[in-house]
């Protein structure tokens, strides 16, 4: 296949998600059982969620407080007036035959969010709704020979789908997408997206076109668990398309399924339509009417957004494109780094940029190593900043800096003190620079001499040989000059 401007074999890739994000809260979404991960199988389940008979839906307003926050975050319209409406299906793991959810009139419509593109630009992708919705059981098919079971922990815990418009043009995009949902989430704090844990899935919609043609017919990729298995069922399905459109077929309208340890996407049924599912507004649920003030209230508490950060990161603080996503993919590492930089002394282009390189070179190569996040961190991040302002005003070269920040990780000690106790004050005195120079020359005749008779490469040799005589605290550049004037 030929990639050319976003086109493969001349074919225009259309794609559409539907995230189901899990919303954070302790109790389900018409339950008061709890939505923690990993208890016992069906030990989190009232008579409500088991569909018993005369039981009724009391509605967690705690929900609608999250989904409100996320409608606000891609600066959605919040409707004051949803309902809830039943779908029916039936399948074991749903013991009402229905699931409770917003067809006709979603809490949330048309907003939108930045996604970063290849290119290092913004692209915007619309978000044409997001609505409520209760999550189903789990059917458990390899326990017992000749049974199937199901556990209802999970039946009824709250969902919300957002659904983008088919603004997405590739599979890099569409992870884009994905992965900027999941910091905007977590910043919001209304879904951890977790998606080991399932509370992250992505049904993917994909035609081909020919670039001003009408939409093709469209696939549905189900249930989707990680952003590498997006780009990767995308990718199959994208070459599958081109290859029944180039022989002369149209691809069939339809719901498939990837695997992933075959790599390819199979038919799982036909596509279904709303129809099918014979819609009808839940008797048993008032409308979600939201007032003005509880609105603006939720507006209030929103914390600063990931891609209001960006924009500070690279208009204000002169960042690359790519250390601002790098720093702002977790809060609590673009918050550490703003704290860094607002304790630095020297506020400069230059330190700031040495901040941010430290946090994502040398502190996150630690955090990888042993595991960790920015918050198990035991000394304070304003050290980072402090370490900077030691390597600009010239205490310490950048090399003696990694030496100092391994004793930081070790001891928790504060850098100032660490450069004191170790000795590691960067040596500025001319003379002692000058004599070690001179041992250098003295005991390496032979290299001065081809040196000088024109094997310049030598210089470099010249200097590690005297930053080691000096363990590692001469000053560089009055190295430099001392030997480029001796030689
Ligand atoms: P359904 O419930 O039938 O899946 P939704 O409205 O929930 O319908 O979702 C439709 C999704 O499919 C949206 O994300 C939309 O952007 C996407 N979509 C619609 N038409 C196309 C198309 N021709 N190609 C790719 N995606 C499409
Ligand atoms: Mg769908």
């Amino acid at each position: 296949m030929v990639c050319v401007d976003n086109l493969v074999n001349g074919w225009e890739v259309v794609i559409g998600l539907e995230i189901h994000a899990q919303i954070s809260t302790k109790s389900k979404l018409f339950s008061s059982s709890s939505t923690d991960f990993g208890a016992e199988p069906n030990t989190q389940v009232s008579f409500y969620d088991a569909a018993m008979p005369g039981t009724l839906p009391v509605l967690n307003n705690l929900v609608i407080d999250q989904v409100v926050k996320t409608g606000l975050g891609i600066r959605g319209k919040i409707n004051t007036v949803s309902k809830f409406d039943r779908k029916n299906y039936f399948y074991p793991d749903l013991p009402a035959g229905y699931q409770i959810s917003q067809f006709y009139y979603p809490i949330v419509t048309n907003g939108h969010v930045n996604i970063p593109t290849k290119e290092g630009n913004i692209k915007t992708i619309h978000v044409e709704r997001i609505h409520i919705e209760q999550d189903a059981g789990k059917s458990i098919h390899d326990l017992s020979a000749g049974h199937s079971c199901v556990d209802l922990n999970r039946a009824g815990v709250p969902l919300m789908e957002i659904v983008s418009k088919p603004d997405i043009r590739s599979s890099y995009e569409a992870m884009q997408y994905v992965r900027t949902f999941r910091t905007l989430l977590r910043y919001l704090g209304s879904c951890d997206c977790n998606m080991e844990r399932g509370n992250l899935r992505v049904d993917a919609n994909i035609s081909i076109r020919k670039p001003g043609t009408q939409f093709g017919n469209r696939v549905e990729i189900k249930n989707i668990n990680s952003i590498k298995f997006l780009g990767d069922a995308l990718n199959y399905e994208i070459e599958r398309q081109i290859i029944i459109n180039e022989s002369g077929n149209n691809v069939f309208q339809e719901t498939r399924l990837f695997d992933p340890s075959l790599g390819e996407t199979r038919s799982m049924r036909s596509k279904e339509n709303a129809s099918d599912y014979r819609y009808f507004p839940d008797p048993d649920l008032k409308p979600v009417v939201l007032s003005e003030e509880r609105i603006a209230r939720i507006k209030m508490e929103l914390p600063e957004l990931p891609d209001e950060k960006y924009r500070k990161f690279t208009e204000n603080y002169c960042l690359t494109p790519e250390d601002a996503n790098i720093l702002i993919e977790e809060k609590a590492v673009a918050d550490s780094f703003e704290i860094a930089i607002s304790a630095s002394k020297i506020k400069t282009k230059e330190s700031i940029k040495l901040i941010a390189n430290w946090i994502t070179g040398e502190l996150f190569a630690v955090l990888n190593k042993e595991g960790k996040t920015i918050e198990d961190i035991n000394f304070p991040i304003e050290y980072i900043a402090e370490l900077v302002d030691l390597i600009l005003d010239k205490t310490i070269s950048g090399k003696i800096a990694k030496t100092v920040f391994s004793e930081i990780i070790k001891t928790c000690g504060k850098p100032r003190e660490i450069v004191k106790r170790l000795g590691l004050i960067q040596i500025q005195d001319e003379s002692v620079i000058q004599n070690a120079v001179e041992e250098v020359v003295v005991e390496n005749a032979p290299q001065v001499m081809e040196y000088r008779a024109g094997k310049t490469q030598l210089f470099g040799f010249f200097v590690g040989t005297v930053m080691k005589k000096l363990q590692g605290r001469g000053n560089p550049e009055l190295i430099n000059k001392v030997l480029k004037e001796r030689l």
